[in-house]
């Protein structure tokens, strides 16, 4: 009988899938342990819905090792040091030793601009900011909302649109809509740069349908809370009531010295199997880096977006593979590049964004009109990742090829 060790650092979207595909396709010989920090598990997505009062907070979290297949070992500890040379990981109390190792450390956030609410500077990027912004949200009654984007990259390139979207339609409700201006700053050029120009139109014009004015191209330079002030990089400088910022993403903390980065501090995997330079390693989700065609910047080649959805269909990926190699079958496996994205939109509605993000000469997305139905799936969505880890098996890509072949979506996973 082979015997094996699997660890699986981190558990969020991509760890957590991949423990569990692996736990359900592998058997007991092979040891797959998880290591994350929490034992509560925050849906991210949902932060949307929580600052403007949709969910209540208790409503989008789920203990860690409910959403776990109960075979899979859970260590909640610290990741300390990633030993490649000697294929060991120490937490805080424990050295693990692996055979196969999937890195799914996510991002780490700056503090800068995240706990300075005393000022008035809110962000939607963590569940405590969420709710701290739902509060201050409630309690507006005209002025200026700035929605303003640190630096790139950043996870999910939609959600500073979903969130504006969705606040213009919460003033709208309280009755705000001609006492409040909603404002979006952000250095990209336009809405999801990476889905190219006529994508990003339609974003736009979705922002301006509901009022809300939006400056691309501006870089943020600095914020005076005192004077309730922030400057962008042509000296542009404006007052607000209340300020948003999506704070700066860095690579976490813990892979700094692990000798799996490069100079971006992100890790770079082979784009299809999201194996690293070194045999058996593996990263998935937002920690790694993966070049795709097309360029938005002169000097810089594009990067695939950090979203879930493909934390979760690299965490599919990866764990297809592991289980090839372990039992020296021939690797069917491949991350394709595709994705697709709810685009929240206010009032129940939501776009479709869907794509090849590896199709050259550069992705290849588009965009449904706006529908209840989008809304709807990812409601749902929300619904079954929460479920326990016994209901949610692996139907996923089942449900995913399916919907996308009823509606004549070409996305594989
Ligand atoms: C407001 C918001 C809305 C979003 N909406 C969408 C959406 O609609 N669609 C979409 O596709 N994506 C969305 N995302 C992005 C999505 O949440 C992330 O891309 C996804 O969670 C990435 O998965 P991951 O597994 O790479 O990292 P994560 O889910 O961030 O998991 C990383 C895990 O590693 C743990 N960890 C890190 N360092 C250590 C350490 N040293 N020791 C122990 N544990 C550690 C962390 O605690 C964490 O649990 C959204 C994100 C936000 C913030």
């Amino acid at each position: 009988m082979i015997s094996k060790n699997i660890v699986v650092l981190g558990g969020g979207i991509g760890g957590i899938v991949a423990a569990n595909q692996l736990r359900n396709e592998l058997p007991s010989s092979i040891n797959i342990t998880l290591i994350e920090r929490y034992e509560i598990h925050k849906f991210a997505a949902s932060y949307l819905w929580l600052m403007v009062n949709l969910r209540k907070a208790e409503k989008i979290t789920a203990p860690l090792s409910r959403l776990v297949h109960k075979d899979v070992k859970i260590i909640y500890e610290e990741i300390k040091q990633i030993d490649i040379a000697g294929k060991r990981i120490q937490t805080e109390n424990n050295e693990i030793s692996y055979d196969y190792l999937i890195v799914a450390l996510g991002t780490e956030l700056e503090k800068k601009y995240l706990n300075d609410n005393q000022y008035g500077i809110h962000n939607f990027y963590t569940y405590e900011g969420a709710q701290r912004l739902r509060d201050e949200l409630a309690k507006i009654q005209s002025g200026e909302i700035i929605i303003a984007i640190e630096s790139l990259p950043y996870k999910c390139p939609g959600a500073p649109y979903e969130a504006a979207m969705l606040i213009s339609d919460y003033i709208t409700k309280r009755g705000l809509k001609n006492k409040i201006n909603i404002n979006l700053y952000t250095p990209e050029p336009h809405p999801l740069p990476v889905a190219g120009p006529e994508l990003g139109k339609s974003v736009s014009d979705l922002l301006e349908n509901k009022g809300i004015k939006f400056y691309p191209a501006h870089q943020l330079k600095e914020i005076k809370p005192e004077e309730k002030t922030i400057t962008f990089n042509s000296d542009l400088t404006k007052t607000y009531n209340l300020l948003i910022v999506i704070p700066k993403h860095t690579p976490p903390a813990v892979i700094r010295n692990s000798g799996l980065t490069d100079e971006s501090g992100w890790i770079p995997v082979d784009r299809n199997s999201l194996e690293t330079q070194f045999e058996n390693v593996y990263a998935i989700g937002d920690v790694n880096s993966i070049s795709i065609p097309g360029r938005w910047q002169p000097d810089k080649p594009m990067k695939l977006p950090k979203a879930g959805v493909f934390a979760h269909s690299q965490a599919l990926t990866v764990s297809e593979i592991i289980n090839s190699k372990i039992f020296g079958k021939e690797i069917k496996s491949s991350f394709c590049g595709d994705g697709f994205c709810m685009l929240e939109a206010g009032e129940d509605l939501a776009g479709f964004a869907y794509g090849d993000f590896f199709a050259a000469p550069h992705p290849d997305v588009k965009i449904k009109k706006l529908g209840k139905a989008w809304h709807l799936g990812k409601v749902l969505f929300e619904r079954w990742w929460l479920a326990p880890s016994g209901f949610r098996k692996s139907f996923y890509k089942i449900l995913i090829q399916l919907g996308a072949k009823s509606l004549n979506i070409p996305i594989k996973l």
